[in-house]
């Protein structure tokens, strides 16, 4: 793993609509090593590698769940909405920030009652996201304007980024800028010239898949890999059954989702290849959620599609944790995989 990397993505905000920050940020790592580098019309950024072969597409999403400024009240206080999925009981006196209109952060805080001001049923309830704001430090609905926030700025939690040891990274917007990194690292890696290699990552995957839908439709690949994350079910309170991803574990593959089943010719393949090179598979099923594979794998005529997912705890809130260890291993097999995938190798996987 880039640690550099990943923490510099991790830094930028980039939530579902407002994703310039990552955006640049792939472009400046992948501009020299690709021979093209495009956009689709909603602003998912695609590198192409190569121009022979079948054209191979690893596809990560360049947004996070965060808010958006819904309203700012006469005494300085400001509503918001989630943009993606949150649990309200992940949010109370987050420190956040809010990205204005000239790219400029403003930090806040989620405020949060008192325990004194509480009663004891009260404490008992969730907290309720419809009535949550932030406080930026401004006393009138005036001077949060001269701090630059208007309707419709976006929100992130506030940039956080540590390695806590060897193997495990904290911070904010794991989901998905591991899966960025992952998809830099493995497009700088890519050196076969018997295949076409589409670096793709998509904006507006946390609100419907949206980016996914529409570069599938630009690239038309002739596979897909997807790099994203998924929860992970090792922590106390989750039910490992529903959720048996393990940090490190090994590479993640989900079979099934929402919107997708992994093709099992493509998934045969992967599991020759993580045998022979070692690497350990751990897969799960799920009805919860669902990643760019859900796009991916329908839009036009259809493609084999598989998805790796990093476990991650703490998904969508404040701040996530993954392993390095799972992050190498993916790296690893799929940097392999891609490497030698040829004409005749997608002849085997794409033939019924
Ligand atoms: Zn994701």
């Amino acid at each position: 793993m880039k640690k550099d990397l990943l923490k510099q993505l991790v830094t930028a905000s980039s939530v579902s609509g407002d994703e310039e920050e990552v955006r640049q940020i792939l472009k400046e790592e992948l501009a020299g090593v690709a021979d093209e580098i495009s956009y689709d019309g909603l602003g998912s950024f695609i590198a192409r590698k190569g121009s022979s072969g079948p054209k191979i597409a690893l596809v990560s999403h360049m947004d996070e769940v965060g808010f958006i400024v819904k309203h700012i009240s006469q005494e300085g206080f400001i509503y918001f909405d989630t943009v993606g999925s949150f649990w309200s009981q992940s949010l109370l006196n987050h420190r956040v920030q809010i990205r204005t209109e000239d790219g400029s952060k403003v930090l806040g805080v989620i405020g949060s009652v008192a325990p004194h001001a509480l009663s004891e049923s009260e404490k008992q309830k969730p907290a309720d996201i419809a009535q949550m704001f932030i406080d930026i430090g401004a006393d009138s609905y005036e001077a949060v304007l001269k701090k630059g926030v208007n309707i419709g700025d976006f929100i992130t939690p506030e940039a956080n980024f540590a390695a806590l040891s060897d193997d495990r990274i904290l911070g904010k917007a794991l989901d998905n800028r591991a899966g960025c990194a992952l998809m830099v690292e493995l497009f700088k890696a890519f050196e076969n010239t018997d295949a076409t290699l589409y670096g793709v990552s998509t904006v507006q995957e946390e609100v419907g898949l949206r980016g996914a839908q529409t570069s599938v439709q630009k690239i038309e690949p002739d596979i897909a890999i997807i790099l994203d994350t998924l929860v992970a079910g090792d922590t106390p309170n989750i039910n490992a059954i529903h959720f048996p991803l393990k940090l490190g574990g090994g590479a993640g593959i989900p079979l099934f989702d929402k919107r997708y089943l992994a093709h099992k010719k493509l998934t045969r393949a992967f599991k020759t290849l993580a045998e022979k090179l070692e690497v350990p598979l751990q897969f799960c099923t799920l009805k919860t959620g669902a990643t760019d594979g859900g796009r991916y794998n329908v839009m036009a005529s259809g493609r084999p599609v598989i998805a790796f997912t990093l476990p991650t705890r703490y998904l969508h809130a404040n701040s996530s944790m993954i392993s390095i260890y799972d992050y190498d291993v993916t790296k690893e097999l799929v940097a392999t995989f891609i490497n030698t995938y040829n004409t005749s190798t997608h002849e085997k996987i794409s033939q019924f």
